[in-house]
């Protein structure tokens, strides 16, 4: 979608600081850390958010946790992934993302 800034990033048009990548998905971290490591993980191919995504590509997104999460230092302590959808869930970027987040203690519930 030529608007929108996470396809931008996918498509290498706008930097990021990537720290995985492959044929359908990239991850970089987020500009606005809300833990040590905060990374988004995004399909390259454009999906607003859950409510669009099909099983296939919902699949492939969380099939890449584990391993960006070793890279990242963070399979001995743990972490926290979130997807937000909608607006109810704090979306602000409507291309599907997931958030993993590590590096301290997540409390819970959110806010
Ligand atoms: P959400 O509220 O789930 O839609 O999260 C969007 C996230 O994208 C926020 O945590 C922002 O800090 C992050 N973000 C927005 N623009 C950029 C960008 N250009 N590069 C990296 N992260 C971004
Ligand atoms: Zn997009």
């Amino acid at each position: 979608m030529s608007d929108c800034i996470f396809c931008k990033i996918a498509a290498g048009e706008i930097p990021a600081n990537f720290i995985y990548q492959d044929d359908e998905v990239v991850a970089f971290k987020d500009t606005n850390p809300q833990a040590p490591v905060h990374i988004l993980i995004i399909p390259k191919k454009h999906v607003a958010n859950i409510l669009e995504a099909d099983e296939a590509l919902l699949g492939t997104l969380f099939g890449k946790v584990k391993k960006i999460a070793a890279s990242q230092g963070l399979s001995e302590k743990g972490f926290r992934t979130v997807v937000n959808t909608g607006d109810d869930g704090g979306q602000t970027v409507h291309h599907l993302h997931l958030h993993l987040l590590g590096g301290r203690f997540m409390q819970w519930p959110p806010g």
